[in-house]
């Protein structure tokens, strides 16, 4: 990838670096929550708001904070779960005026909050009957996004990841894309260390996957390509400081993470960091991905040493199961997860994907992960 933007003014002007199509309009800004609210009042919107609650202390948000149709979600307690998008779907149903776009504000897990929240909206049952591919559902309220987080691409997946009462699952539906994010850059700069570089591993490992992926587009790979390259670039300068170089990068990164979703697919890392997060609801999905990565060394072996090294020059800890209460006895439950990831083990191992994603080659790779 040529001629990345080291500042604000090169990321404005800068033509669009995605290959893929997308659904939703990206519009780059320097001041964020302006251009968001004024947008709204432009076309007459009557937006409900659901912001992560840790954006509180920062000034810079305190114009949303404001806002009388607001939902604070508290990002940091866990991902958003389908008994959340219920509790914000009836709120919104209860209010005295109807709201016609849901706008999230926060990193991934509460913008996926507000998509499901958005579709939800025009549909009957609770959430959780809606998890899954492929469901008849209705449009439900317009999606805007402003994300605070950069990497996770979702501000223009058309996916939801919410945690149910049995299983971690997205609303994967064409009406759960956001039809407007607001990317702004330097909104970033509140994010503690551990949750920009999780949140850019992940990134690196989804740009990764779809780059070895035996069933992404052309496309897909070619901009998975170019996230990889910005996103390993940001992992080894070092993420303990915000820097607007790499502000910017991130957030070009994040949408090159969206925009390959859409045509490609992640692999293996991605299959057995499901069987985690479903033993371990305190684990962050990004963390999850990491401890996968980090046993798949036979498979992904530039992508294990990746790993290790950006662990290394970051100064962060080697992430290990059990210190998310995951042990021997989760073995068979995660296998049994992860086995049913079919799409995923097709994406990692091409056409021979039955005779190499085994029960006994799944429960051996969780065997490693336990016994670190
Ligand atoms: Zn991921």
């Amino acid at each position: 990838m040529k001629n990345v933007p080291a500042d604000m003014e090169g990321f404005l002007s800068l033509q669009p670096w995605w290959r893929t199509e997308v659904p939703t309009e990206i519009i780059r800004s320097r001041e964020g929550v302006g251009e968001l609210l004024h947008r709204l009042e432009k076309e007459k919107k009557n937006p409900f708001f659901v912001v992560d609650s840790v954006l509180r202390n920062q000034p810079v948000f305190a114009p949303l904070f404001g806002q009388e149709a607001l939902y604070l979600f508290d990002a940091s307690a866990s991902e958003p779960k389908t008994g959340d998008v219920d509790t914000v779907v009836s709120i919104v149903k209860s209010r005295t005026t109807s709201h016609d776009v849901v706008v999230g504000i926060g990193g991934g897990g509460t913008m996926d909050l507000a998509k499901a929240v958005g579709i939800c909206l025009a549909n009957p049952e609770p959430a959780h009957v809606y998890q899954g591919y492929g469901l008849d559902m209705k449009k439900g309220a317009d999606i805007w996004v402003l994300p605070t987080l950069s990497g996770t691409g979702a501000e223009i997946t058309p996916i939801a990841v919410l945690r149910g009462p049995e299983k971690k699952l997205g609303i994967n539906n064409p009406y759960t894309a956001p039809s407007v994010a607001v990317i702004d850059p330097g909104l970033t700069s509140g994010v503690r260390k551990y949750n920009r570089f999780f949140t850019l591993m992940d990134c690196y490992f989804h740009h990764y996957e779809i780059m070895k992926s035996a069933t992404s587009s052309g496309d897909a790979v070619s901009d998975a390509l170019d996230g990889l390259f910005l996103s390993k670039g940001i992992l080894t300068s070092g993420v303990e400081e915000f820097r607007m170089d790499n502000a910017v990068r991130s957030a070009m990164a994040s949408i090159l993470g969206g925009s390959s979703t859409i045509g490609g697919r992640v692999g293996a890392a991605h299959a057995i960091s499901y069987g985690l997060s479903n033993s371990a609801p305190t684990l962050p999905h990004s963390v999850a991905v990491t401890i996968a990565m980090l046993s798949l060394g036979d498979i992904y072996p530039d992508g294990c040493e990746d790993t290790i090294t950006f662990l290394r020059i970051n100064g962060m800890e080697t992430p290990k199961a059990r210190d998310f209460g995951i042990g021997a006895d989760d073995v068979g439950k995660m296998t049994k997860t992860a086995l049913g990831m079919e799409k995923l083990w097709q994406s990692c191992f091409g056409d021979s994907w039955k005779e190499r994603a085994t029960e006994e080659y799944i429960r051996g790779v969780y065997e490693r992960i336990v016994s670190r």
